[in-house]
């Protein structure tokens, strides 16, 4: 089976090809970073517009790398939701036009479970069931997956996703866009014990997560230093906020694992390259004989390979969507 899989559903363009699900022969990712840096965040026309300009070209460029042709392909997989609305459309028109094009089966992929999936071509062994631990952009959710397709949610945030709230106090040090990996960067040269950050542990036995209440913690303690002429240690502020957010997210992860009593987790998401998180959840996880697997950093922002792994095996389960099939910006796992 040849998959070709686009994903557009944010600010990268990208386009991949994968032979049996799990095999990459190409994973072209463009990123527009540099061209939402300087509004602080990513643009939604300026996204849809840049991708209506790359995504020709960029699948050309992957079935090229593959060293396939159109003609070798047995499906097609694309990201329908969640996303920018102007931005799934672009990847989603592709992919039917190609289905179209060469009557092959199109395959809707949900970005999330994308994110998770990740894992799979990270790790050719592994296998469901896990607790997946998925910390994005828009989205933090706790997903226990029992089996391909088959997800029990076991907690979700309240307010602000981990990814965002990285985003937000970056911007907030003047660090510049996107937040996470900077802030991951400083918080390596900083004291996380130097300033008392709360955590947001909520109800006893709720695997939500809230991440507002912190953010505004790290606000107030920003405004007042400015206010009593007393230096930021940006280094410092970093590592605290970092720690902070790390605690209740390998807390929760731990806890979902126990309960379940299932011996394996994944992280997922863009988040999930936070080599805090990273260790520190190994760490945590160590005494309960909990193994903990993630995806290479190319694989945990977005990118189409992993969309094409989940398209691959809704594809050997027989699911197929129309060609009427539309993009769903708020779609939940
Ligand atoms: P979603 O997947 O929810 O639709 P998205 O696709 O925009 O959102 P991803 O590409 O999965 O999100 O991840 C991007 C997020 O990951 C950004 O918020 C970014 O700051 C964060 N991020 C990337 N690297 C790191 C890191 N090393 N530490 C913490 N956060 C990081
Ligand atoms: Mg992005
Ligand atoms: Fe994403």
């Amino acid at each position: 089976v040849i998959t070709l899989a686009i994903e557009t559903s944010c600010d990268e363009t990208s386009v991949s090809v994968l032979k049996n699900g799990r095999r990459v022969l190409s994973n072209v990712i463009h990123s527009q970073i540099d061209q939402h840096k300087k509004f602080g965040g990513v643009v939604p026309e300026v996204a849809s517009r840049q991708h209506i300009e790359l995504i020709n070209q960029i699948i050309e460029t992957a079935l090229k790398e593959a060293e396939v042709t159109f003609d070798d392909l047995t499906h097609v997989g694309v990201t329908y939701g969640p996303g920018l609305v102007g931005a799934l459309l672009v990847g989603l028109s592709a992919g039917k036009a190609i289905a179209l094009a060469k009557d092959i089966p199109l395959n809707g992929v949900n970005h999330i479970e994308g994110h998770i999936y990740a894992n799979f071509i990270e790790h050719p062994e592994l296998e469901p069931p896990f607790i997946a631990l998925i910390v994005s952009g828009g989205h933090s959710h706790l997903v226990y997956m029992k089996d391909y397709g088959d997800y029990e949610i076991l907690g979700r945030t309240r307010d602000d996703a981990a990814g965002e709230a990285f985003d937000k106090i970056a911007r907030a040090l003047e660090l510049g866009y996107p937040g996470g990996p900077l802030i991951d960067k400083l918080a390596k040269e900083g004291n996380k014990d130097k300033i008392k950050f709360p955590r947001a542990f909520l109800e006893d036995n709720s695997f939500d997560f809230s991440f507002s209440g912190l953010k505004s913690a790290v606000l107030n303690y920003i405004n007042t230093q400015k206010m009593k002429n007393e230096p930021i240690i940006v280094e410092d502020v970093a590592a605290s906020f970092q720690q902070a957010v790390i605690d209740v997210l390998v807390h929760k992860t731990v806890q979902c694992a126990i309960d379940k009593k299932v011996k394996q987790v994944v992280l997922a998401g863009g988040v999930a390259a936070n080599s805090g998180l990273r260790t520190n959840l190994i760490d945590k996880c160590k005494p309960y004989e909990i193994d903990v697997k993630y995806p290479s950093l190319n694989l945990c922002t977005d990118n189409a390979a992993m969309i094409g792994c989940v398209a691959y095996y809704e594809y050997i389960r027989g699911i197929r969507s129309g060609l009427d099939l539309n993009a769903i910006p708020n779609l939940k796992l």
